[in-house]
């Protein structure tokens, strides 16, 4: 029988609690209980992780990338290893199903595999020169001491990304993880504590979000800045970041169209869109959001993903079988079903769902809402849970208009089978990242990211670990 631990701060190499042995509870969002606690992080507890961090990232950047490479291979075996432990730590604090949890903690090791063989690759260039006696090198180098902020929709996956472009570069990190669902983030690094990776290196801190990143990103120690949330707090931390000349990448919200042309298969559509619609229950910044259907097939469309959704079985994702669990907060239940509300009193129409279940624990049915109006809240916010829109259009032009229309840029989705209307979208629709006939986002050897107010930076990809390194010139006669 396992039970949930009392999580602790990782500071310098050792697990703490706060120095001033301050705690604050987490809860199971399935069932409402208090499983847990976590420290409080003060001043004391940041100034110790940052004087770790600084001395960690002098005995980092001068470690081989080859020997980072190795240690960081083990760390993903260490945590493919652990996996069934940490699933359950995961489903217990975040909600999601157990088999979701599990695929999460899969792609994390995948994830520090590929980055452990990009520490190896971090290539300079000689530049040629203009005079026969002179050498120029272009050099990377690790950019130093990070800050880290992450999540609770991916406890892992969310970390995964920027730990390990950071420690792979030859840079230290300290992570604010989730207060929310701290247990499964502090288990990823203890895999990376546990390979090798030397004190100090990595740190793991808990408390108010606001206090820690306003005193991380102002201190001098840190470098470079990673964020992934909303896209008002990313705004506020980037001009943070601004104002004290740190690089920054932001990995923000998103309003994800899904663009289906009379010419697509449309049961594939509704199949690989309902799918990634209520997965880890549409707390995702890429969930397909607005589905904006073309005439021929807008019926059709709708019936097959309103079923789609009534299939779909909620539950404590624990539970065998459940293909959906409760949302994380408390707080995203009243918030959906002011947008839910909105919507309806503006003139759309409710096809399924738009209620709480039951009393106890965050569950929410998932919910279509069809023929939503502009003006509508939903239209223009992200849901962030268990809503899809489902809207029509006629041209190419209207589809694109719209899909383009909001000040998000993040991921989106089309189903055609015409390859000239493939081509359009890919030179026209504003997102960081297009799906085709399929969800083929988020692997980590692809840019993952987005453009406009979804941020800046991507976390995937041969660019993501350039985000960590500087470029710095020598030249040399002689
Ligand atoms: P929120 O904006 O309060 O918080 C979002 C995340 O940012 C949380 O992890 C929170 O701890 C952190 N955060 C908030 N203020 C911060 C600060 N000043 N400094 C550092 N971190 C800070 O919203 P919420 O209710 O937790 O989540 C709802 C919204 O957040 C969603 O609508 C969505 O837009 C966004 N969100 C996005 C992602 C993503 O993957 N991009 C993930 C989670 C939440």
């Amino acid at each position: 029988m396992q039970t949930y631990p009392d999580v602790k701060l990782f500071i310098d190499g050792e697990w703490k609690n706060a120095a001033s042995g301050r705690t604050l509870p987490v809860t199971d969002p399935a069932t409402g209980e208090t499983i847990g606690t976590i420290p409080h992080a003060s001043r004391e507890d940041l100034d110790a992780a940052l004087a770790a961090a600084d001395k960690g990232f002098r005995v980092w950047r001068d470690t081989s990338p080859f020997d980072r490479s190795k240690m960081m291979r083990r760390a993903a075996d260490l945590l493919r290893e652990r996996k069934e432990t940490i699933a359950w730590m995961m489903t217990r604090e975040q909600g999601k199903p157990l088999a979701q949890s599990l695929v999460e903690i899969a792609g994390a090791a995948d994830v520090i595999d590929w980055f452990a063989e990009e520490a190896r690759r971090t290539y300079g260039q000689v530049i040629p020169s203009r005079a026969p006696n002179v050498t120029q090198l272009a050099i990377k180098s690790p950019v130093g001491p990070v800050a880290a902020f992450t999540p609770w929709n991916f406890p892992i996956n969310q970390v995964v990304r920027k730990l390990s472009a950071a420690v792979a570069a030859g840079c230290s990190i300290i992570v604010k993880a989730p207060e929310e669902t701290p247990a499964s983030p502090a288990e990823l690094i203890r895999v990376f504590a546990d390979a090798g990776i030397p004190a100090g290196v990595v740190n793991l801190v808990y408390g108010i979000p606001a206090e820690i990143s306003e005193y991380l990103i102002s201190h001098p120690v840190i470098r470079k800045i990673s964020f992934t949330g909303s896209t008002p707090v990313g705004k506020q931390l980037a001009a943070l970041a601004g104002l004290h000349m740190k690089r920054a990448t932001m990995e923000l919200g998103g309003h994800a169209p899904v663009m289906v042309f009379d010419d697509a298969n449309v049961d594939q559509a509704v199949s690989i869109m309902a799918g990634s619609k209520f997965r880890n229950a549409g707390q995702v910044c890429v969930a397909p959001t607005r589905f904006l259907v073309q005439d021929g097939v807008m019926d059709r469309f709708t019936d097959g993903f309103v079923k789609a959704a009534q299939a779909v079985k909620v539950g404590n994702g624990l539970d065998a079988g459940v293909e959906m669990g409760p949302l994380a907060n408390e707080r995203r239940i009243p918030a959906l079903e002011e947008l839910i509300n909105d919507a309806v009193s503006k003139g759309a129409e409710l096809k399924t769902g738009g209620r709480r279940i039951g009393n106890t624990g965050n569950f929410f049915e998932p919910t279509v809402l069809a023929n939503v109006p502009l003006s509508a809240r939903v239209m223009n916010e992200e849901p962030f849970g268990p809503l899809a829109i489902i809207n029509r259009f006629s041209t190419l032009d209207d589809a694109i208009t719209e899909a383009n229309r909001l000040p998000f840029g993040l991921a989106s989705f089309a189903f055609t089978s015409s390859s000239a209307t493939a081509q359009a979208l890919g030179r026209r629709v504003e997102a960081g990242m297009l799906s085709i006939n399929h969800n083929g986002l988020a692997l980590p050897e692809v840019p993952f990211g987005g453009i406009k107010d979804s941020g800046y930076g991507t976390e995937g990809g041969s660019e993501a670990i350039n985000a960590y390194l500087d470029v710095r010139y020598v030249t040399q006669l002689g």
